[in-house]
């Protein structure tokens, strides 16, 4: 049986353990933090759920692995300057950006990216932390701490926001999951919606920008492209070298799931075009306690990670795959009524996007 060991023990990990089982592929999360360092054999396989960790002797017995795969890529996604660099490079649609150093000004800014400006750490934002507006009309200036340590790019008037996620194998046969709608609330995702008939146009626009990336970088596994809609055209927001959340509808509406997907390629299992089964829908649950009431709701597919329940924090999603009868508005109204009201604009958008291809 081959032996997967991931770097990272949250959610992504065991999700990716929990795939991997079918497969008779033996997939171990790591703790970054444990004591024990793992028994690492030549045969075993090094993957990640993350895309950046600290030195600690855990991490640096796993990053010595000769089969670590994909391990270059990650730092060069994980710090969005040479990630945009990457981006550049491969000449795939980005938002304006310029690097934050000791001599950029507020107002160069405001002249070369507009009115309207993002700053972005280079590593470790996730869920819009780390990020910080410039606005001219308000006059903000660049504060000293985001200097040498941030890039700032054009705020971008989307029309709304998707996501897609590919995988490719060491020959380099690659698959995709159809285009995503994602609503992010406060800069962290919330729901996903997909396939929408009304995207299918810009899926092979968004397969051709992926699948550079993924040839670009000889990448083995999962990668996700977090993408801002204007008009007919793409904008790659960033990347993921991992799998990812916009994609966890996967697990309950496709025949392979993402979480499938990478572990067969990490592991060297044949890879599959994944057939998707009608149209899925994934709430996430952000910081809300557990309720048992979900699991009693026909169509919905909960997934509970087990973790401390803290305000804000992802605990759970929970699927739905639309049958093709009315059952899924039926299963979506009736978790309504079990979720905190801060829900309920959430439920709604996903509800009009279903029924009628919402653009916002
Ligand atoms: P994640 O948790 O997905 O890694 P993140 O916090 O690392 O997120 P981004 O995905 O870059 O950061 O940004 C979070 C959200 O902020 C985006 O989904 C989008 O809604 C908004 N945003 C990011 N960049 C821009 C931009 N250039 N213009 C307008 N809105 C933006
Ligand atoms: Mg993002």
């Amino acid at each position: 049986m081959s032996k997967v060991w991931i770097l990272g023990h949250g959610q992504l990990g065991n999700m990716l353990k929990h795939a991997a089982m079918p497969l008779s592929v033996e997939a171990i999360p790591v703790d970054i933090d444990a004591k024990d360092i793992p028994d690492l054999q030549p045969q075993d396989v090094v993957t990640a759920e993350r895309e950046l960790w600290p030195d600690t002797p855990v991490t640096e017995k796993l990053a010595q692995h000769p089969n670590f795969i994909n391990l270059h890529v990650f730092s060069r996604l994980a710090d969005r300057y040479t990630q945009k660099q990457l981006l550049d490079d491969l000449g795939l649609a980005t938002s304006p950006w310029k690097l934050v150093d000791d001599s950029l000004t507020a107002t160069q800014v405001y002249a070369e990216l507009g009115e309207r400006a993002l700053m972005k750490r280079r590593t470790g934002g996730y869920d819009g932390r780390g990020q910080f507006w410039l606005k001219q009309y308000e006059g903000t200036e660049i504060p000293d701490d985001w200097r040498n340590e941030a890039i700032v790019e054009q705020g971008i008037n989307f029309d709304e926001e998707m996501a897609i996620v590919g995988v490719r194998d060491r020959q380099g046969n690659k698959f995709f999951y159809p285009l995503t709608l994602t609503l992010q609330v406060d800069g962290v995702l919330t729901a996903s919606v997909a396939p929408l008939p009304r995207l299918t146009m810009l899926q092979p626009k968004a397969e051709a920008m992926l699948g550079k990336l993924l040839d670009g970088l000889d990448y083995v596994g999962v990668m996700a492209m977090e993408c801002f809609r204007v008009d007919d055209e793409l904008i790659v927001n960033e990347l993921a070298p991992r799998v990812h959340n916009t994609a966890h509808w996967t697990q309950a509406g496709a025949s392979v799931s993402q979480f499938e997907s990478h572990m067969r390629a990490v592991a060297g299992v044949p890879l599959a075009q994944p057939q998707v089964k009608g149209l899925n829908v994934m709430i996430n649950l952000l910081g809300t306690p557990r309720d048992e009431r979900w699991w009693a709701i026909s169509g919905a597919e909960p997934y509970w990670y087990g973790k401390e329940v803290r305000e804000g924090r992802k605990v759970g999603h929970i699927t739905f795959t639309h049958s093709g009868d009315k059952s899924l508005i039926q299963g979506l109204d009736e978790l309504k009524e079990q979720l905190p009201e801060r829900y309920y604009q959430v439920i709604d958008w996903v509800e009009a996007a279903v029924e009628g291809g919402s653009d916002a």
